[in-house]
């Protein structure tokens, strides 16, 4: 991050943000503390193993939690103003509009009974208040932006008419439509094949760089952050245990499950036996250990690991941040 985007105030910023599930047989600790900000055009990678507390982060930001589920602290300021305080209408003039979503699974994303411009076209009426003879065409022209040809036909084409691929980006292309100046991107990768996740991250940097849209995505795949992201949040327990500039990250990993998860990326020419991996299984949200939620894997750990609260965040430099007892070894 360069000292001019330092200065700027940032885009989204989620303080001390707490989500539970209150389920039949006890709570679920789904989020926990979770403190990140997002910059005006920059690209977040929040990433960690899945039940890390990423997605529930998001649609909490979002107001779009499954019931059961329910937002028990923090502020989410978002231009400006305190998304946790707006109501469900008011929330509704902030989805699609001034923050777009593209969901992992675009089949499930889109609805299998209207067609692609449909679809894209609607977002627009909603939001930008064209006619739909307008909005029609401005759909012609996103899906040429997210380049997919003969767009005047492609318009027509039901979702399930659509590769994988193509579908994802006819996704994308409605969440731009309404120039939003977020767009989250939950795992959108995931369901495509090498080749064409890789376009797709093309693709999705390009847009940024023609609209200016910031970027919140979500991932378990370090190597996918390493390529596309500025900054990274990494999630364990429900908590960010890790955050920074990539590159200062990447360079200097602190805490033990950032380390642990960078150890495993493959190195082009390197030549290993075998792929070093994060021992142990990630933490049940319903049965969180005393203490760090990453203590039963850490070979660091030590006693005070496993009693109280969470280890604090200390920081490393002015722009990183983590959350290990360590750091306070370190210091004394
Ligand atoms: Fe490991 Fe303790 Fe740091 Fe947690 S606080 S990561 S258990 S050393």
């Amino acid at each position: 991050m360069d000292s001019d985007t330092q200065e700027q105030a940032p885009l989204l910023e989620a303080r001390g943000l707490q989500t539970h599930f209150f389920t039949r047989v006890g709570v679920v600790k789904a989020v926990n503390d979770v403190n990140f900000q997002v910059m005006p055009g920059e690209t977040l990678g929040l990433v960690g193993e899945s039940g890390s507390g990423k997605t529930i982060t998001v649609m909490s930001i979002l107001g779009l939690l499954p019931r059961g589920a329910e937002r028990l602290k923090g502020e989410i300021l978002f231009e400006g103003e305190d998304l946790a305080k707006k109501t469900e209408k008011e929330m509704q003039d902030v989805r699609g509009k001034r923050i777009g979503l593209i969901l992992q699974n675009s089949m499930a994303a889109m609805d299998p009974v209207f067609t692609i411009g449909t679809q894209i076209g609607e977002s627009l009426v909603v939001h930008k208040k064209m006619s739909w003879k307008e909005s029609l065409q401005n759909a012609v022209d996103l899906l040429r932006k997210v380049r997919i040809g003969a767009p005047e036909l492609r318009i027509k084409n039901f979702p399930h008419e659509l590769s994988g691929g193509m579908r994802q980006r006819a996704a994308s292309a409605a969440a731009i439509g309404p120039q939003p100046a977020l767009l989250i991107a939950d795992e959108p990768t995931t369901a495509l094949d090498v080749t064409t996740q890789r376009q797709y991250l093309e693709l999705l940097k390009e847009l940024q760089a023609q609209t200016g849209v910031a970027i919140i995505f979500i991932t378990h795949d370090m190597s996918i952050v390493g390529s596309l992201c500025d900054r990274i949040a990494v999630f364990y327990g429900g908590l960010v245990v890790e955050t920074g500039p990539k590159d200062e990250l990447f360079k200097n990993p602190t805490h033990p499950y950032t380390k642990a998860l960078l150890g495993a990326i493959p190195v082009l020419g390197d030549k290993v036996d075998r792929l070093q991996s994060v021992e142990g299984e990630p933490p049940n949200p319903g049965q969180l250990p005393p203490g760090c939620p990453f203590a039963p894997r850490c070979s660091a750990a030590m006693d005070k690991c496993h009693t109280g609260d969470p280890p604090p965040q200390y920081q490393v430099s002015d722009v990183h941040g983590v959350r290990c007892w360590l750091m306070e070894e370190e210091n004394a």
